[in-house]
């Protein structure tokens, strides 16, 4: 354990430049890996964006990272993005999604942003022949990423949109799946994505949805809320202003179902009450009344979670949300003059 936590810092709006903030949520802590450290979610007074605040340094985020998404499970979730049914089911969901905008042609060209090992990029090269590409800062992940067993290999990049070598306007589709809330400048990666689209290019972003019911519910404990690897926490009024900012005009917005939300947030809190060990421990440290609170959650969940999740979906409530913007100047559906 960390004597004490790594330092922080307290940035300006990503969105508006804006200094001033009122706290809307204090004390929030990791729920899911317990690391030490705590912060605040604060909402700038000049455009209502929420972010993480005071949050980690850069230098400081490696330290929460750690451990946090590669390691032991690593096979197991290169399985369930490539090749289990409810990994496939989520890339197919969101291609589905795309497609109510523009679906995609064997002419595309897609970057996946954060693409891990490349399960949206096995989707869409499947199902459409486009050409593909991605990014993520796990080498890890990177050197063992989907590649198709015929046509042109898919090209990943270790590294950030920053770096990556790109000619401007070469690329038609950008995807941001649970990315953009853990980028540090997020207004400087969509401008980014912007000036590597070609004119109406589309850019599809899906984080989670500040505004959602269970968010409200569960406060800290909202599993999406995932602090602080998450600095960003979009409403879908802020993320649709920060896609205009940056150049793109909103052709879609909509939430997301993802029942993995209320349930699993209640067991956090549970968990937190409890004194359980943290998520990732060695589940020898489990006491039997800890398997008996797991058991009843795994109840609750086959019969609330996909039901609420459902209705909460209609509603437009539930704790993700997806837009899809296009770059301003495309050619297509200017009025005539
Ligand atoms: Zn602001």
């Amino acid at each position: 354990m960390h004597a004490s936590p790594p330092p922080q810092a307290s940035p300006p709006c990503p969105l508006c430049g804006g200094q001033a903030f009122h706290v809307v949520l204090e004390g929030a802590r990791d729920h899911v890996w317990r690391k030490p450290g705590r912060f605040a979610l604060a909402r700038c007074e000049g455009c209502a964006l929420v972010i993480t605040r005071p949050r980690p340094t850069l230098e400081g985020l490696g330290f929460y990272y750690d451990n946090a998404y590669s390691g032991q499970s690593e096979e197991a979730t290169r399985h369930f993005q490539l090749s289990s049914r409810l990994g496939r089911w989520i890339s197919r969901y969101r291609l589905a999604v795309l497609a109510k905008v523009r679906p995609l042609s064997p002419a595309d060209h897609l970057l996946d942003v954060g693409c891990s090992y490349g399960g949206l990029i096995k989707a869409a090269v499947e199902a459409s022949g486009c050409k593909a590409s991605g990014v993520d800062l796990d080498e890890g992940s990177i050197r063992r990423a989907y590649q198709p067993s015929a046509g042109p290999p898919v090209a990943y990049h270790h590294g950030t949109l920053d770096d990556l070598d790109a000619p401007p306007g070469g690329l038609s589709v950008i995807t941001f799946m649970e990315s953009l809330e853990h980028h540090p400048d997020p207004m400087a990666a969509l401008r980014r994505a912007a000036s590597l689209l070609a004119e109406g290019g589309l850019c599809f972003v899906e984080v989670p949805n500040f505004n959602g019911l269970w968010r409200r519910v569960f406060g800290r404990f909202w599993l999406p809320l995932l602090i602080p690897q998450h600095l960003t926490h979009f409403t879908p009024q802020s993320l649709a202003a920060m896609m205009r900012a940056a150049g793109f005009e909103v052709r879609h917005q909509q939430t997301m179902f993802y029942p993995l939300e209320g349930v699993a947030s209640l067991g956090l809190a549970l968990a937190q009450c409890l004194r359980t060990p943290p998520f990732g421990a060695p589940p020898s440290w489990r006491t039997p009344f800890d398997i008996l609170v797991f058991l009843l959650l795994l109840a609750l969940y086959f019969v609330f979670e996909i039901p609420s999740q459902a209705l909460l979906h209609l509603l437009g409530l539930s704790g993700h949300q997806a837009a899809i913007g296009a770059l301003k100047g495309s050619s297509d559906e200017q009025p005539r003059k």
